[in-house]
């Protein structure tokens, strides 16, 4: 078993890639204030244009730990930036 912090956890490709599935589970719409936030791009390869995501400021929030490394939908929600702050300062609570 590999042990590594959370933070690093947050820098590896098994999340990356996971991150990229709940973003286009939850269509990049935050949850909370419902704002899609994403930005494409048409770039141009090979005399092809594909479609490139440029950024979007949406974040993961883990509604739990349980299952680190192994997240389901029901363990995250994608939150914008805005929204994220609030649910950690607890402004926001999230019923589950
Ligand atoms: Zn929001
Ligand atoms: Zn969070």
């Amino acid at each position: 078993m590999e042990i590594i912090n959370y933070k690093e956890y947050l820098n590896t490709e098994v999340w990356k890639s996971k991150r990229k599935t709940f973003l286009e589970y939850y269509n990049y719409m935050c949850v909370i204030c419902r704002k899609q936030m994403y930005v494409y791009e048409q770039i141009k390869i090979n005399n092809k244009y594909v479609t490139k995501l440029l950024k979007n400021n949406l974040q993961i929030h883990h509604l739990n730990y349980n299952h680190l490394g192994c997240e389901t939908q029901e363990d995250c929600i994608i939150v914008c930036l805005e929204c994220h702050k609030q649910i950690h300062d607890k402004h926001i609570y999230i019923l589950y």
